[in-house]
């Protein structure tokens, strides 16, 4: 369920509103029918629940458009119930760029909260917060910056207060150690918000679900990032490929896959390679076309020439772009290898077994 309205562009920036947004503005009138209030009332309280994402998305524009200046561009900024999500195309790995990102949408709450001051009332603050109406909406907006600043700088990464603290601690520390110590108090507190949701507000215990899982998530992206860096495909690449001939058929293919544990084989006619075929490209074949079929009606035709300097991260970028089950690697025209999605997960699991 990925419903999203989109709402308009800001500097390159597509802002989106998610269906769920709806129930949020359902739950408030509902309570506020229940609780008695008048039509007036229900559509202030229903104008401040849009003041307020109004603010949370200048919040992550905020973010968006601090990242914009380290060159990272943000592929959207999507307003759930629980906040927004600015979805930045990468992290700064910079702990000053890291910091500052982070820091940028707090402040932005802060100076909506200072530039709202000056236009409170004496009555208006006489009145205090409370339920919200026209006597007192300005001073609850401005309390919404307040709170949202500070409840966004709690060190439970992946939120923002939980960035400043890994940016902080990257400065001294390599980057997977800062990002575990930030996760492992990212997990703590957001255990801590989901008890207290139980007990309160449901909303905390959803953020609180929301922490956790992103923490691990982060976590295990940093630690598998590293484990790559540094590598070139020449390092991971098969220099034995599986090959076949382009005269045989499918029958042979699936005879190959039953002799070994090759699961991708690349297609050769006189010494060049003319496609690629897969586990489920044999298997379909077989199913759809009988075992007499050639190997050229089944195969992939397009192939992926990846340069086997390029580097690890980037190649597995490639694969994933072009939804290939193998990339043959080559060197100044020269075939040297090739990579599937198995050789680089057995890679991974050999350098991170070392590691230990
Ligand atoms: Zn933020």
């Amino acid at each position: 369920m990925n419903y999203k309205l989109y709402i308009g562009k800001i500097s390159g920036i597509k802002i989106f509103i998610h269906w769920t947004f709806v129930l949020l503005i359902a739950w408030v009138v509902y309570n506020d029918i229940k609780a008695g209030l008048e039509t007036a009332d229900i559509l202030w309280s229903v104008a401040f629940i849009f003041s307020i994402f109004g603010c949370v998305t200048l919040h992550e524009l905020g973010h968006s458009l601090t990242a914009q200046r380290y060159h990272i561009k943000t592929r959207d900024i999507t307003l759930l119930p629980i906040g927004g999500v600015a979805s930045l195309e990468s992290i700064p790995e910079k702990p000053k760029e890291e910091l500052f990102v982070a820091l940028a949408g707090p402040l932005v709450n802060i100076v909506i909260a200072l530039i709202l001051l000056p236009f409170v009332t004496w009555s208006e603050a006489l009145e205090g917060l409370g339920q919200v109406g026209g006597s007192n909406f300005l001073l609850s907006l401005i309390s919404v910056n307040i709170t949202l600043a500070m409840f966004n700088m709690i060190p439970a990464f992946p939120m923002d207060g939980g960035r400043v603290l890994r940016a902080l601690l990257s400065y001294k520390l390599d980057r997977v150690k800062a990002t575990r110590i930030a996760a492992s108090i990212g997990q703590v507190l957001a255990l801590g918000f989901i008890v207290l949701g139980f007990y309160g507000n449901p909303f905390l215990a959803f953020i609180g679900v929301f922490i956790f899982l992103g923490a691990q998530a982060e976590a295990r992206q940093v630690k598998s990032r590293a484990l790559i860096s540094g590598v070139r495909l020449r390092d991971v690449m098969m220099r034995d490929i599986p090959l076949l001939d382009s005269k045989l058929t499918i029958r042979d293919a699936a005879q190959q896959l039953l002799a070994g544990q090759n699961k991708t084989f690349v297609v050769m006619n006189e010494g060049r390679p003319v496609g690629t075929l897969s586990h489920p490209e044999i298997i379909k074949a077989l199913g759809e076309q009988g075992e007499n079929a050639s190997l050229a009606s089944a195969m992939d035709k397009d192939l992926l020439y990846l340069d086997a300097e390029l580097s690890l991260e980037s190649a597995l970028k490639e694969l994933q772009r072009s939804k290939k089950h193998l990339a043959l690697v080559s060197f100044q025209n020269t075939l040297l290898g090739a990579v599937d999605i198995q050789n680089v997960t057995e890679f991974l699991l050999i350098r991170s077994a070392k590691q230990k």
